[in-house]
């Protein structure tokens, strides 16, 4: 019998690779992760995480505003310290990176400083280091994509933003998905002039339609400056700033520039081609239902797969790996009703089919929309509306999706999601008592269906 160094070599201690690492030691393998930048990956390190506290910093400049209406008076106006900020946020992901270092060896998984590079199927090689393992996991992540036009080194992406020495005063984001909208509203609510140039005409494409107007009147409304259906064409550095030609002819004067237009498989350079993996044009790794590469004792997960990108379903993703191959179960991931939050200010959060996606599948559908002012913007004299969605199949009288834009939607949508896993029907949202006074009784009042 072939002796291996390890049984699993897991490439990249991101969300998934963590995941699977500790999960297969838990079972008594011998495993190894390798990572060359910092263990906790994209979203511990440069996504979700800091993101999220980001997020947390700019709700206070509402609230400030917001509690006068409350009876507060503030003695001074309130002052933001973005360096201060960003080093609380760098602490918390030190001690976050050294929880994960200690879980790992905790659970008896050695971690490997470094590049790690496929040499065969069954070897790794990091430097002057070889090691071999019975199977592999690539869980390497994906990397920001940006398009190839004249003065894009002058741009930065979602990691650089993070890490800002100071705020520019005029800031503009090109991107219309999930990470633009973030961090428009993140830079918005922090006080920089933030100008988001999109090719479509509104936000979150492949969202719900109403989604997406919503949210995209909030965040004009808001103070951010929307330029729809233009691209940049090209970017030329000036004095102090950078000059943008666009698509329709016109320029525009900025001081700083963000891309958020996608990312890509983080997939180049780890000898994964020359190992036999199969990888598709855009550098997705290709796997099967079970995550399986076209190496049989190969398997990825994650960003680095391309099929949803999100933490939780890597995570998903890798416990099914894990059960597959040590558990005698063959386990395929369920990508069914996987709830995600956009966490723009306001917040989306969805769950299920869009009406678009509904409709085009279920011969009718019942469509139930409630806008209204939540009760806390009342004394803050804010006229921001909640806007909550959902989709009904009159048939079987399941409920196929719901949506949501405003305060606390990725909060409310995770309970949600678990209903509508185990099949909810609308009745039995109906029969629910709600929770008074509180924005999420709406869902479980929403009786009267839209023409
Ligand atoms: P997205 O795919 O969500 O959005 C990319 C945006 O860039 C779209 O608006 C797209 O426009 C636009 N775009 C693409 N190419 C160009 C181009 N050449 N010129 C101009 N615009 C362009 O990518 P993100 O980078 O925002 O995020 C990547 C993924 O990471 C997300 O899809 C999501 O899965 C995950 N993520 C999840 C988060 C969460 O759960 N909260 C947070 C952040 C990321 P168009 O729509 O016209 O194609």
């Amino acid at each position: 019998m072939t002796q291996f160094d390890f049984d699993l070599f897991v490439m990249g201690a991101g969300s998934g690779g963590v995941r699977a690492a500790r999960q297969a030691a838990a079972r008594g393998k011998k495993v190894a992760v390798a990572e060359e930048s910092r263990v906790g990956g994209t979203c511990v390190m440069r996504g979700c995480v800091p993101k999220k506290l980001l997020v947390y910093a700019g709700q206070f400049a509402n609230a400030f505003d917001d509690a006068v209406g409350f009876g507060w008076s503030l003695p001074t106006p309130p002052r933001f310290d973005w360096t201060q900020l960003i080093s609380a946020k760098n602490a918390e992901l030190n001690r976050l990176e050294g929880v994960y270092r200690t879980m790992l060896r905790n659970a008896g998984v050695t971690v490997l400083d470094g590049h790690a590079v496929l040499t065969d199927p069954h070897t790794v090689s990091m430097g002057s280091m070889v090691y071999t393992a019975e199977n592999i996991l690539i869980a390497t992540g994906g990397w920001p994509n940006m398009p190839n036009i004249p003065g894009i080194e002058h741009v930065i992406s979602s990691n650089e933003a993070l890490d800002l020495l100071s705020l520019p005063r005029r800031m503009v984001i090109v991107g219309g998905g999930y990470i633009a909208v973030e961090f428009a509203s993140i830079f918005n609510s922090l006080g920089v002039d933030v100008t988001q140039i999109i090719r479509g005409d509104a936000f979150l494409r492949g969202f719900d339609q109403d989604v997406r107007t919503t949210l995209t009147g909030a965040m004009i409304h808001r103070g951010i400056t929307l330029v729809t259906k233009t691209t940049i064409t090209a970017i030329a550095k000036t004095g102090n700033g950078y000059r943008l030609s666009l698509s329709d002819g016109t320029s525009l004067d900025t001081d700083l520039v963000m891309y958020a237009t996608g990312r890509r498989p983080n997939t180049a350079g780890l000898g994964l081609e020359e190992a036999g993996v199969h990888l598709r044009e855009d550098g997705a790794v290709v796997v099967d239902d079970y995550s399986r590469t076209s190496m049989d004792n190969i398997y990825a997960v994650g960003d680095a797969t391309e099929r949803m990108a999100l933490t939780p379903v890597a995570i998903a993703e890798a416990e099914a790996v894990v059960r597959t191959l040590y558990d005698g179960k063959p386990t395929r991931p369920d990508y069914d009703f996987v709830p995600t939050a956009v966490f723009s200010s306001p917040t989306v959060a969805t769950v299920g089919l869009d009406e678009a996606t509904a409709v085009a599948r279920f011969d009718k559908v019942h469509v139930y929309v409630s806008r209204f002012r939540p009760m806390r913007n009342t004394l803050a004299g804010r006229d921001e509306r909640t806007m909550m969605k959902m989709l009904v199949d009159p048939d079987s009288d399941m409920v196929l999706g719901i949506h949501m834009v405003g305060d606390d939607a990725a909060e409310i949508m995770q309970g949600f999601a678990v209903a509508l896993k185990c099949g909810a029907t609308k009745e039995q949202i109906d029969s629910t008592i709600g929770i008074h006074p509180s924005a999420a009784e709406e869902l479980v009042t929403m009786r009267t269906r839209r023409e």
